[in-house]
């Protein structure tokens, strides 16, 4: 018979990939707490319009990437294809506005898209993002940046950082229609998605990555330019913040983000060294998002990075706990060798039984197999030895051992 296969785009993550998710994951763990965020576990499955009403309907997640299905009870639900929208829902239904001051959220996850897939490209991948609720200041565009820098920084990852202003609605709407006209003038120079982008979703052609549609849009209107005094001001107060902490950044124009939802600041970081799918975090504000979703009207900012992609830049990991294998010498030893095992990982000390039968010899390979960093041999008295060295002592007792077991794993 043969045998199932997972679905295309979807991954098994094992051995050291796992790692390498453990790692990322925990990593921006630690750094969210520093600041103070507190974690949301959101639902996998919503309610399909959230996302028709936040992502924006004419955009490619809502338009063609999105996992929609009816459920038993007739509902159209989808798997989430992003957070944002999810944290927003929450904020909004839980009321987490009406304990004042601002929220801020962090939130880790897979994320589902109908994309093609390819290296840095997957139909499930995984996320971790954060959210900030109820506070417009260019001060926290900052700190949300500085945030994300900390947590590449603590992953040993340096990437650039880009970012624009997209100002407020309404002078992006005077700017759309200008850019429209341009586009609408030099069509024919442009790729066949921008040809169906350039209406619906116009800005999106100037993120083109086809090259004669960056060289044709060269000389596009340039939003900075339709943008109110407050705004290009606002702009200005982040890039002094950023300048500031001595983060390095390009100004690019053309970064515009694929939702619809963002105003002012946006921002992503991204690498060459991955190929075309550079862009690992990305962010920016949404100050009108919550109030279109039905809430009371809330200044908001977030951003998410993909935790795949953020892996392929990993190179170092830290180090593994050292390994201690327990081997009973004969099943004599057996009960020995299992209360020997639980003294040592009552100690936090990673241990694994030696659980075959069969000769010392055979135990012993397997011990080395599974790269243990020691032995303790359980018999008449235990015996430890160092796999490095060669080194064996022998105990008058396991309490002896442990002491013993205990210096030598914290390297003393
Ligand atoms: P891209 O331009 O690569 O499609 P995006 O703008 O659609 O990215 P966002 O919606 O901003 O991406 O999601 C934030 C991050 O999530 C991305 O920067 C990327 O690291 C990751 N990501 C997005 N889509 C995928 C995917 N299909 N597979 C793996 N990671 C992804
Ligand atoms: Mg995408």
């Amino acid at each position: 018979m043969s045998s199932i296969k997972k679905i295309r785009g979807f991954q098994d993550i094992y051995g050291e990939e796992a790692r390498k998710y453990r790692f990322v994951a925990d990593t921006a763990r630690k750094i969210f707490d520093r600041y103070n965020f507190q974690e949301i576990i959101l639902p996998y499955v919503e309610d399909v319009s959230l996302f028709a009403r936040s992502v924006g309907e004419e955009t490619d997640i809502v338009q063609k990437e999105m996992y929609v299905f009816e459920d038993r009870g007739g509902r159209t639900v989808a798997l989430r294809p992003e957070g944002t929208a999810s944290a927003v829902r929450a904020y909004i239904e839980e009321k987490l506005y009406a304990k004042g001051g601002y929220t801020k959220l962090f939130y880790e996850g897979a994320m589902f898209r109908y994309e093609r897939p390819q290296a840095g490209r997957y139909r499930q991948f995984h996320q971790i993002g954060a959210e900030v609720f109820g506070v417009d200041t260019p001060l926290s565009d900052a700190e949300l940046i500085k945030m994300v820098k900390d947590i590449l920084d603590e992953l040993g990852i340096q990437i650039r950082l880009e970012i624009n202003t997209l100002g407020d609605f309404e002078s992006r709407k005077v700017y759309i229609k200008k850019l429209k006209e341009y586009l609408a003038e030099i069509k024919d120079s442009l790729c066949e998605d921008c040809r169906k982008r350039m209406e619906r979703n116009p800005l999106r052609v100037l993120d083109c990555k086809v090259e004669g549609c960056r060289k044709a849009t060269e000389n596009a209107p340039q939003l900075i330019d339709f943008l109110p005094e407050e705004k290009v001001e606002r702009f200005e107060k982040v890039k002094e913040y950023l300048k500031a902490l001595e983060i390095q950044y390009t100004v690019n124009p053309r970064l515009v983000r694929g939702l619809d939802y963002y105003t002012d600041t946006v921002f992503e970081f991204i690498t060459d060294k991955i190929g075309a799918q550079g862009t690992v975090a990305a962010g920016g504000r949404y100050d009108r998002l919550v109030e279109q979703l039905g809430g009371p009207p809330t200044p908001a900012l977030g951003f998410a990075a993909g935790v795949e992609r953020l892996m392929m830049l990993i190179e170092t990991l830290p180090e593994k706990q050292p390994l201690i294998a327990v081997i009973p010498v004969v099943p004599e030893f057996n009960i020995e060798g299992l209360k020997t095992a639980d003294i040592l990982r009552k100690r936090g000390i990673k241990t694994e039984l030696i659980m075959k039968e069969g000769s010392l010899k055979s135990k012993m390979k397997l011990a080395n197999k599974i790269q243990s960093d020691f032995v303790v041999f359980v018999s008449e008295k235990p015996e430890l030895k160092d796999m490095e060295t060669g080194e064996q002592e022998l105990f008058e007792n396991i309490e002896d051992l442990r002491d013993v077991v205990e210096k030598k794993l914290s390297g003393d």
